[in-house]
């Protein structure tokens, strides 16, 4: 793919289209159909997904409203009560919470979640954005089944960060959160593409095409999905021993439903992946390109050579990846995921400056020419070199990045 056809993807899909949305529908049937002009063929494959209308999210401080967006699942409520701040979840903080409406600075976690029910809290308001930018966004929230988990439902609204601010500032001592809301069962789906190679073992390619609230996504991560079709045109035109499947997964920005989903409907097949490569984030205009091994450590050492023979820059490191490489590595496949890692001053993601405004077509040629000669490298082995089995290490912080430890 060209610099000039690679723009005009990001183009074509800058529109916001979030997990089990209808526009999450048009931007899947848009990658089946890039996947068509390379003369190749993909399908839908749909997947559950908890969704909610909400109908009305009201905040009150001290009786003046307040902007905000409510959460998304966390069910319908009228809640009166203290405000409580609370900037850090040490166990002094946490034993403050009861019959409280809790300010957080974090986002809204698991561990999180079931301290505040656990405490008593009634409700709870987090907040986005930055004090500094001009726009009064305020991303939609969900609260998260797996979030939720066996805890009761209290009620959520998230903000700007602007106004969080003015709460603390003007010392407000009672808030109110009013929401109502429809929550039903809907559908995402992930768009699957398979490249037949000489043997029946298989490389799993994934990247997420869905996007947050605010956002277009081209960075996080139309890009991604750019890199899947450059690997299926490379590998198109050269021979691979391996076979490739392509897995453009939904939903993942809900907690990386797509691909969790994906391993749950293929519990079977699995067994024949040896290896995936995920792609999350890459042709930025700035940032430095990482190779994150969710594996043996011996790939990264692997990964460096590589980067040393081809004279590109490439950092690896032994971790597990916030992405749909998680979900495979969990089940014993070795993954790594590439991304350029730019820094929120210059390229700041889930919110609407994610835009094309942030790539730059050559630097993606580049970042999938590497990726290409890796998997090249992969697809070709007489045997995949990386051990299909994750080391003590993993397995600990996949354990804690899945919530099964805290
Ligand atoms: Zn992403």
């Amino acid at each position: 793919m060209t610099a000039e056809q690679i723009m005009k993807i990001f183009r074509d899909t800058a529109y916001v289209h979030t997990g089990g949305s209808a526009e999450e529908l048009q931007a899947a049937n848009y990658l089946k159909d890039c996947c068509a002009a390379l003369g190749l063929e993909a399908h839908l494959e749909t997947f559950e997904v908890q969704m909610a209308t909400m109908k009305t999210a009201k905040l009150y401080a001290d009786g003046v409203e307040v902007e905000c967006k409510g959460y998304l699942n966390s069910g319908s409520h009228e809640v009166e009560a203290p405000l409580y701040y609370m900037p850090s979840n040490d166990k002094v903080s946490i034993s403050q919470v009861k019959g409280k409406i809790v300010l957080l600075d974090s986002g809204m976690g698991a561990w999180t979640y079931k301290d505040l029910c656990e405490n008593g809290a009634v409700g709870f308001i987090t907040y986005d954005g930055n004090t500094n930018y001009v726009d009064w966004d305020i991303d939609q929230k969900e609260l998260r089944s797996f979030v939720r988990a066996d805890n009761p439902q209290i009620p959520g609204v998230n903000i700007n960060a602007k106004n969080a601010v003015k709460l603390v500032e003007n010392d407000v001592k009672t808030v109110k959160i009013v929401l109502d809301q429809d929550e039903y069962v809907g559908e995402s789906r992930n768009v699957v593409m398979d490249m037949p190679g000489e043997i029946d073992e298989i490389i799993v390619c994934t990247a997420h095409y869905d996007t947050t609230s605010l956002s277009n996504g081209a960075y996080d991560n139309m890009s991604g999905c750019i890199g899947l079709l450059g690997l299926a045109e490379y590998f198109l035109s050269h021979p691979h021993r391996y076979g490739f499947r392509f897995i453009f997964c939904g939903s993942e920005e809900r907690g990386l439903l797509g691909s969790k989903a994906y391993v749950a409907a293929h519990e079977e097949e699995l067994k024949n992946i040896v290896f995936n490569i995920n792609i999350d984030m890459i042709g930025s205009i700035m940032g430095r390109f990482i190779a994150c091994c969710t594996s043996e450590n011996e790939l990264v050492g692997y990964v460096n050579y590589l980067g040393l023979e081809k004279g590109f820059q490439v950092a690896p490191y032994q971790d597990v990846y916030s992405s749909d490489s998680t979900p495979f590595a969990d089940k014993g496949i070795p993954a790594i995921s590439f991304a350029r890692a730019a820094g929120g001053p210059v390229a700041t993601i889930h919110n609407s400056y994610d835009t094309i405004k942030l790539m730059k077509g050559e630097h993606m040629v580049k970042d999938i020419d590497f990726i290409c000669a890796f998997a090249d490298r992969m697809a070709n082995a007489v045997r995949c070199p990386v051990k299909r089995e994750m080391p003590d290490n993993m397995k600990d912080k996949l354990d804690r990045y899945l919530l099964r430890k805290r």
